[in-house]
């Protein structure tokens, strides 16, 4: 079955609606991606800040029992320890305390919390507790840092030297416990990343399949219906037209052709000429025009009858066309009255050749029921080889008084024309071919 064909209207709608699902789930898509991309690119900030944070921790304790031995040291040999010393130990205290309170909480900063994970929290606060570990640690440094007694300042190194070592090691868990947290984070991205990426790809050739290539077929279908609607168009009109030539001919030919003979009427016969007077000057050709008219016509219709006319006008037309050639022409100039033209033919051959007409006319039995009919005709003719004429009424004129001159002369004879400055002293038998 041929599809229905759209109309302009909801082809326009068909499109807008696909091509605008399209752009929406393309928006929708890129903008999970780009979240999803913030997203991975905040955690692996901070996951690259914690890891460094807790080795930072871890290396600050060292340099706490560094410092807490160097002040020892000073503090045994009765020196006071730097000032460099002590800013350098209670800077260390404050940078370690802080990073306790961040590790442990997730506070990063003001605006920056990040969850932990349970195995940080039990690290924190369950049976290892490390934030309270830290906090005492560093109490005991503090401690150390402010005592002047060297009793006292004993008690704190050796508290230290007890319990830094294994502070290290399960600073060096926390660590390790971050940077493993840090990578399964970072896999949980990684993955995502490719889920987003394949979900994109997926919908992309969805939309190819269920939007953009229905979208293409809509458009290729209905260009191909418009395509033959107008096709069929065209070879209607094509036939209409063709129909509206032939007719158009067949009415030229009703308008240019006598009905009674089938010969070419009067219509046409100045316009012919004119064209062959043009068309012989140009090529150098040359041809004859002969004025044919039945002798006593009038007799003849009135003695055999009217149809009996009309039989032999007929009669004499297929005689004209058997006695010439394919590219001669014959007319029935009116009446009784016929014009002949013998293309390409020199003068004297054509006055031959008419004169052969007319005997063969003369020779006829023209038969109508049971009569047969005595014709004889009267023609003069004009050749361009005489002289030079380029007017089309002043041919038929010349030709028209030669004949006119043979019918002067008695009938049944062709006359040749002459030129209009003798034509009045020679309308006489001498103009004859052939007298009766
Ligand atoms: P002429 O030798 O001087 O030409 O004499 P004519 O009788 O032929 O000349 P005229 O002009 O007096 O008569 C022509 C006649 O031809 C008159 C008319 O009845 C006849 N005629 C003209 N057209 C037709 C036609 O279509 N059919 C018939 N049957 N006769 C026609
Ligand atoms: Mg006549
Ligand atoms: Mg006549």
């Amino acid at each position: 079955m041929a599809p229905t064909p759209l109309t302009h209207q909801s082809l326009y709608r068909s499109i807008r609606h696909r091509y605008l699902l399209g752009v929406l789930i393309i928006a929708l898509l890129s903008t999970t991606g780009y979240f999803t991309l913030q997203s991975a690119l905040s955690d692996s900030d901070s996951t690259a800040y914690i890891v460094n944070l807790s080795g930072r921790q871890r290396m600050l304790s060292q340099h706490i029992a560094l410092d807490a031995h160097r002040i020892y040291a000073a503090k045994l040999n009765t020196k006071e320890p730097s000032d460099d010393l002590i800013t350098q130990m209670k800077r260390n205290i404050s940078n370690m305390k802080e990073a306790n309170f961040k590790l442990s909480s997730g506070m990063l900063s003001d605006n920056w919390t990040v969850d932990l994970s349970e195995a940080t929290q039990e690290m924190y606060f369950g049976d290892m507790r490390l934030y309270e570990r830290i906090e005492a640690y560093l109490t005991v440094a503090q401690q150390l840092l402010n005592s002047s007694n060297d009793k006292e300042i004993s008690q704190y190194i050796d508290i230290i030297n007890n319990t830094s070592e294994q502070l290290l090691t399960d600073l060096n868990t926390a660590v390790n416990q971050y940077q493993l947290e840090g990578e399964e984070r970072l896999n949980i991205i990684e993955k995502l990343e490719l889920f987003v990426w394949m979900t994109t790809l997926i919908a992309l050739l969805l939309e190819v399949l269920f939007i953009f290539r229905p979208m293409v077929s809509i458009v290729h279908t209905s260009l191909k219906t418009q395509t033959d609607a107008l096709n069929n168009l065209e070879k209607i009109v094509e036939s209409r037209t063709l129909k509206l030539e032939i007719s158009n001919k067949k009415l030229k030919d009703i308008a240019t052709q006598d009905p009674l003979t089938k010969l070419k009427n009067r219509l046409t016969l100045e316009s012919d000429i004119e064209a062959l007077i043009t068309l012989c000057k140009k090529h150098h050709t040359h041809f004859a025009l002969c004025m044919i008219d039945i002798d006593h016509f009038k007799a003849v219709n009135d003695t055999y009858g009217h149809q009996a006319g009309d039989h032999i006008l007929q009669e004499l037309a297929k005689l004209l066309k058997a006695e010439t050639r394919e590219y001669d022409r014959i007319y029935r100039a009116g009446g009784e009255e016929f014009v002949l033209v013998l293309n390409r033919i020199p003068f004297k051959e054509a006055a031959r050749k008419l004169e052969r007409i007319r005997l063969a006319i003369q020779k006829s039995h023209f038969k109508y029921t049971d009569n047969v009919i005595p014709l004889t005709i009267s023609a003069g003719i004009y050749h361009t080889q005489m002289f030079d004429i380029s007017k089309v009424h002043d041919l038929l004129r010349v030709a028209d008084s030669a004949l006119y001159a043979a019918k002067h002369a008695g009938r049944n004879c062709v006359c040749i024309a002459k030129h209009e400055n003798d034509n009045k002293s020679s309308v006489t038998n001498e103009n004859c071919i052939v007298d009766n």
